[in-house]
């Protein structure tokens, strides 16, 4: 029943049962769609479901199932499969890893330890540079008996000939709206406005969604547009109040990155917000306490200021996701703010 928990790629699962059962499996597969829809997670339940050791008798006739009770199936669930891995690139790195990818392929090549093959996932492929992708190439080009590589990757523009060549493709699509509103729904997000307000932001990924349903990031952006649309700008003591949350969500500076791009997605929507009511007058959004700060915006800034707003906050996004230092970041956004709406207000 595991397969559950990977809704909305019911075709691919259906598909990967029809390959088992004609004996049609390849040994290399590239899983390719927007991030946050579940490939990892449908790669879990697919290693899971060929490495179980129920016997079939146990098992659902026809269907690509894992028992979820014999000890490969709780081992797998432990993450501690020997014959199975997920190798991901590490957050600080930009590129995957030699060194990872030299240790995947060697302890792909032992033999398998519980006799039924091995299961590789390289998540994320998008990032495999020239040495990891070459390494790579000679365990996809000689797999071991009954094993199996799985690439995760976004989009085939972004992998390397070689590798997309070797590889069967199946694309994964984002679920369809209603299942990401009942996940959001179940996550205790009950008012229907926030949750067309994730869905929108998610942009289809439920992953995202979710990530952004937390109630401290709409707690923290209420406070930021107040900032924004008040009568007096404190541009520093913003950014010290955005720096202090974004240090809230954890030790690591990965953690840092992700809450202050979140909080940007946020920012980068209202502005949008604001810049469609400005331009053509539409009462965009509408959205509940939303309305009084749009309105307050709007009455501040000219559509041109709030476009170079805009890209500037784009601007940021890009810095930190290229690491540069959270906090300086964010000094300097709140700073070049004070252009427009000033430093004080008579
Ligand atoms: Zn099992």
């Amino acid at each position: 029943v595991s397969w559950q928990r990977v809704q909305g790629h019911e075709a691919q699962a259906a598909a990967f049962a029809r390959a088992v059962r004609r004996g049609r499996l390849a040994h290399a597969y590239l899983f390719i769609g927007p991030s946050g829809i579940g490939k990892r997670l449908f790669a879990v339940e697919l290693a899971k479901a060929l490495l179980c050791e129920a016997a079939a008798a146990d098992r659902p006739p026809d269907a690509l199932e894992a028992c979820d009770q014999c000890p490969a199936c709780k081992q797998i669930d432990a993450g501690t499969h020997p014959d199975f891995r997920i190798a991901v690139r590490p957050p600080e790195a930009s590129e995957f890893p030699i060194e990872l990818m030299r240790d995947v392929c060697h302890g792909f090549a032992l033999k398998s330890a519980r006799g039924r093959g091995k299961i590789v996932v390289i998540d994320d492929a998008d990032d495999l540079n020239e040495e990891s992708a070459n390494c790579f190439l000679k365990t996809l080009e000689e797999p071991p008996p009954r094993s199996m590589l799985i690439l995760i990757g976004t989009g085939t523009e972004r992998q390397r000939a070689t590798i997309t060549s070797r590889c069967q493709v199946v694309r994964f699509r984002p679920p369809p709206p209603s299942l990401v509103d009942g996940l959001l729904q179940e996550q205790g997000v009950e008012d229907p406005a926030r949750r067309e307000q994730l869905l929108r932001l998610g942009g289809g990924s439920p992953g995202q969604a979710l990530a952004l349903a937390e109630p401290a990031l709409w707690d923290f952006r209420r406070t930021l547009l107040q900032g924004l649309t008040g009568r007096r700008y404190d541009g520093v003591g913003l950014a010290k109040t955005w720096i202090e949350f974004v240090q809230d969500a954890g030790k690591e500076a990965v953690h840092h990155r992700r809450r202050a791009r979140q909080v940007l997605r946020l920012l980068i929507d209202f502005l949008n917000a604001a810049l469609g009511r400005g331009v053509d007058a539409v009462v965009r959004g509408g959205e509940g306490e939303d309305k009084a700060l749009l309105d307050a915006l709007a009455a501040r800034l000219s559509p041109d200021q709030i476009l170079t707003l805009l890209d500037r906050c784009l601007e940021a996004d890009f810095q930190i996701e290229r690491n540069v230092q959270t906090g300086l970041v964010l000094e300097a956004l709140l700073d070049d703010f004070a252009a427009s709406l000033g430093p004080t207000r008579p």
